[in-house]
This record gives structure tokens, sequence and C-alpha cells, in this order.
């Protein structure tokens, strides 16, 4: 069966080039980049070429680039940094609809004394921008708000966030883990102090992400040991997944036009077409700024799950808008935050297309969801009564 895989905010295919780009570094090349011979010397050249590549995508300066393990580590990583910073702050702020390597990391805060505050975001997944002017104080050390949500698309205006988290004297940590390669990131311009990036959501291996830390900024490292990424990050290179992650992102940035053109033409057919043969469907975030390759989708009166299984039957990769905790399905954190009616989060489909998403794949989708859809809601009294109309 072929698989059309529309789920790359999950995760994404390992560019080929990129496997080629690692793959010495594996077998041949393994050298420590920390040893004094030649052979670790020559692996060192390779990890510093990566880390231009990888400041050149954002741009940022190669030294102000920390390579991590995942997305995951950059944000933990950032946030607790900030907090070592300013010890007399006691203060958080977030918001309700990031990923849970933020979010959860700062609800843990509250056990120890600290102050969270998470902010709202409106129908359409915006952020309430006088909440965070009325939150922010003298005892704020940290704001962390995401550049663009992984299950909406949804941009959030992290440059005016910035700018105001500045007037406080605070930190601020960005998660762009879903937004770069995907839009253009400029940090030379920015109001953004630390910034979070994975991988694998941009065509590299998992496990290799990068902490970007403005030049200035103080920080405080997560791990310690080694005198690896300057006493910044111990731990030995993963030298073969940064160099990946190097190549991975200079071809990011060669395809960034094609990504802001072709994929979100194809997803704005995608989306049109579902709403146009589906009756009683409604994009969550429409009408807001989004990513050009996400759409998150609400079909009322029908499981998420049962659409991923059709789906799933006919080689479709897409994701729910739920999350299966103990056994019943809840509507996820994000939806439930944008006050989502339960009967649309339950039936809420999420597509991410990715460089290598087809006009054809987008067609076979087109065609084979609005009957699924259909057969799922004949299934339910609420469904059914929607059907006969
Ligand atoms: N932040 C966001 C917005 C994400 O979408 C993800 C992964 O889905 C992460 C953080 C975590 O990244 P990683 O899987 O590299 O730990």
């Amino acid at each position: 069966m072929k698989v059309i895989y529309l789920d790359n905010n999950a995760t994404t295919k390992v560019d080929e080039a990129v496997f080629e780009e690692m793959r010495p570094y594996l077998t041949e090349l393994y050298g420590n980049p920390s040893s004094m011979h030649y052979f670790g010397g020559q692996v060192q050249k390779k990890v510093d070429e990566a880390r231009k590549r990888v400041a050149s995508l954002i741009g940022a300066q190669p030294e102000e680039i920390i390579f991590t393990a995942c997305g995951t580590e950059s944000d933990n990583a950032a946030i607790k940094s900030a907090l070592e910073v300013f010890p007399n702050r006691r203060h958080v702020i977030t918001t309700r609809v990031e990923h849970p390597a933020v979010l959860t990391f700062c609800r843990g805060l509250s056990k120890h004394g600290y102050r969270v505050t998470e902010l709202n975001v409106d129908s359409k997944g915006r952020l309430d921008m006088d909440e965070l002017r009325a939150s922010i104080d003298e005892n704020t050390a940290v704001v962390s708000v995401m550049y663009a949500n992984n299950e909406t698309g949804v941009i959030f205006p992290v440059e005016e966030v910035g700018r105001i988290v500045k007037e406080k004297g605070a930190l601020f940590h960005t998660d762009a883990v879903q937004a770069v390669g995907k839009i253009p990131l400029n940090m030379a311009a920015s109001s953004i102090d630390m910034l979070s990036l994975s991988g694998h959501k941009l065509h590299a291996p998992k496990g290799i992400g990068i902490l970007y830390v403005r030049k200035g900024v103080p920080f405080r490292p997560f791990l310690v040991g080694g005198h690896q990424e300057k006493s910044r990050r111990a731990g030995t290179e993963n030298t073969a997944s940064i160099i990946a992650l190097g190549k991975a992102c200079e071809l990011a940035e060669s395809h960034l036009v094609d990504e802001n053109v072709r994929v979100k033409g194809m997803r704005d057919r995608l989306e049109s077409e579902l709403l146009r043969l589906i009756p009683a469907s409604r994009i969550n975030g429409g009408g807001a700024e989004r990513l050009p390759n996400t759409v998150s989708i609400a079909f009322e009166y029908v499981e998420g799950e049962l659409i991923l299984l059709y789906l799933s039957e006919l080689g479709i990769c897409a994701s729910s808008g739920s999350a299966c905790t103990s056994g019943s399905l809840e509507p996820s954190h994000v939806l439930r935050a944008m006050g989502v009616p339960f009967t649309c989060a339950h039936g809420s489909i999420r597509f991410s297309l990715s460089r290598y998403t087809t006009d054809d794949e987008i067609d076979t989708v087109i065609r084979e969801l609005p009957p699924i859809i259909r057969r799922g809601r004949e299934m339910s009294p609420f469904g059914r009564d929607l059907l006969k109309g």
C-alpha cells in the first residue's frame, strides 16, 4: 500500500541528501571532535560548518547556536536557565496552548513556589496580548510563547511579545519547533532571547535540536559535565546528527519559497475542497495567521479516531485533535483553550504537508475523505440527523 504521509508536524522523513551527508560520520569519520588528533579535528570542522548552516537559516551567528538532543531539551533548558539567571524573580508566563515540552515543565514549577501564568487564546487561537501586558511585572523571570502552534499552525506575534517582555527586563523564549524551515526567521532583527528548534521536524533525524541563545543573554547550562558547546551543554556531541541538521537547514533555506507557495497552495486547495464537499466542517484557527503546511479541520458529529482509522486503512497518515488519556478520549488542550465545541473538537483532524507532498496525494484525500465522514456520521444519532439535513 502506498503511504500518503500528511503528518509532518509529528515528524518528517530524513531527506536523502541529509542522510548521505551524515553517513560517513557514523561509519568512517567517527572521531570525537574534542580529540587533539587530526581524525577528530576533521569532524570538528564539519560540526563548525553545520553550526554555520543552522545559524544561517534563522539569521543568527554561529556562536549563538547550542546543539541539544531535541526540542524538548531546548525548551526545558531555556526556561530553567532564565530562572537561574533571575533567582529572585518567581513568576513565569506561558500560554495554554504550548506543547507539553513547555507546558508540563512550567506547571511543574508551580510546585516549587513559582507563580505560573498561562495566557489565554481566542476562538481563532490568537494570543490575548492585553492579558500578557496585564500579567507581566518586575517579578517575571521568563516568558515562553511558542512561535507557531503544532496542532493548528496558528502563528503568534512573537516579536511584539518580545518587545513587551523587554520593557520589564525579563527573558523571552520561543518554541519555534514548528516554525523553523516553514516561514522565514531572522534573529539578527528580533526581540527573541532564546529559541528552540528540533531536527526531526525539518527532514533531519530524530534526537537532535538546538537552543539559540542571543549573544549577551546570560545562560546557565541544563546539562553539566564536559566542556562541549563552550560549557553550555555537556555531553559528547551527536556529530552525525549535528552534521545532518546542518544539511537539513541548508535545504530548508533553499526550499522556503517553495514551502510558502507550492505547499501553501496544496494546503489551501485541500482546505477549501474539504469545506466545500463536507457539510458542518470548519477550520480550527481559520482566519488567524497560520503556517503554510498545516490545516486542522473539524467535522461535527464524528469521532476523530474513527476518521484516522479509515484513513489509515487507505495508507493516509494524519493525526487527530484528541488525546487518549486513561481510556477516555479528551479533546486536545489546544482546541479546548480555543473553546472549540466538544462536538467539533472530537472530530478534528490535522493534516500537515511537506515539500514531498504531491498534488496527486491531495487529490486522493479530497476524494476519499467525504465518504469516510459520511460513514462516521451514520454511526451517531446526531450525525444521522445532520445527514438527513
Ligand atoms: N515543541 C513543539 C511545538 C513540538 O511540536 C514538538 C514536537 O512535536 C516539540 C516541542 C518537542 O520536540 P522534540 O520531539 O524534538 O522533543
